[in-house]
């Protein structure tokens, strides 16, 4: 494997089941990640009493709703809600390909951030395809504005993440983010931080009937003056940290990883999924490209620096 810069498409190297809440629904949700062949993407596969054996594929083209989570729909009444921390995950950690296997309509909460999806992966093991991997390189400056939130993806040899958020509260405030994603920055400063809410929109949820699975054992809690979690926070930043996270599982929905710089500021679910639309209703705004051999490297337009750090798989 020496020499290896994730030339070739990944997939899972065995089966990994989860059980935990959905966090809207707070009823029981089992999920297995399977491996799946090149050029299968990330699919979920809905197996319960009612539905059996709906496939729903992860593309910004079945995204549906974009309130409190992303969900996905296959346009016959059956959806899958909350599909954005197990995405960030996969692709976080450079997985193309695997079968999301799942008994409910959305997907388990679990502490509220990717990291028990992390420790999924790192169970089953990555495997490489012989196919190679596709990126979708992007162009031409797409940029986005709505209600003072601003999305923009712009070219870059990489996939590099700047986010920040403007909370009125003192205990968010203005945060930054600016980081290039690789498994290990993502392993390390992104995939633990944990979703967040604050209690007085809680309550809100709960008399509507939504949110019924939250709880401070999966959701940072704002009070009025403090986190009510008696942990506190897992990084002096979480907020943003997550916005990150988020951001890069629903970019996880262009269907390949990509190549370009985005850019959030007072983001969330509805922005990413604006500017993956924005950037596909223009054909002259992205390509595809097949990832260097390792042998071709230096005479692409990646440094091998760079080609390592964006293109390596996590092999830890
Ligand atoms: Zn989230």
């Amino acid at each position: 494997m020496k020499g290896f810069i994730g030339a070739r498409q990944t997939t899972l190297a065995n089966e990994v089941s989860l059980t935990g809440t959905g966090v809207h629904s707070g009823a029981p949700v089992s999920l297995t990640l399977c491996p799946a062949d090149s050029d299968t993407g990330i699919r979920f596969l809905i197996c319960n009493g009612e539905i059996d054996g709906v496939e729903i594929v992860a593309d910004q083209q079945c995204v549906s709703g974009v309130t409190l989570c992303t969900i996905l729909s296959d346009g016959n009444g059956a959806s899958i809600a909350t599909v954005e921390h197990v995405l960030a995950a996969l692709r976080g950690l450079s997985v193309d390909n695997a079968l999301i296997e799942i008994d409910s309509g959305e997907v388990p909460i679990m502490d509220g951030s990717a990291a028990p999806f992390v420790e999924a992966i790192d169970e089953a093991g990555i495997a490489e395809l012989e196919a190679p991997r596709r990126f979708l390189k992007v162009l031409k400056p797409i940029r986005v504005e709505e209600n003072g939130a601003v999305g923009e993806l712009n070219p870059y040899n990489g996939f590099h993440l700047d986010i920040e958020i403007d909370f009125a509260n003192p205990l968010i405030g203005k945060q930054s983010l600016s980081l290039d994603l690789n498994p290990g920055a993502f392993r390390r400063d992104i995939s633990r931080a944990r979703t967040f809410g604050f209690m007085k929109d809680v309550e809100n949820l709960w008399a509507a009937g939504l949110a019924l699975g939250a709880s401070l054992d999966n959701t940072v809690a704002i009070g009025d003056d403090r986190i009510i979690n008696r942990e506190g926070l897992r990084y002096a930043d979480e907020f943003v940290r997550h916005k990150a996270l988020d951001a890069i599982g629903d970019l996880a929905l262009a269907g390949a990883p990509i190549l370009g710089a985005y850019k959030s500021r007072r983001g969330g679910h509805r922005l990413n999924a604006l500017v993956l639309k924005a950037l596909f209703a223009d054909p002259d705004a992205w390509t595809l490209v097949e990832a260097p051999r390792y042998r071709d490297v230096r005479h692409a337009e990646l440094t091998p620096g760079l080609a390592a750090a964006h293109f390596a798989a996590d092999r830890s």
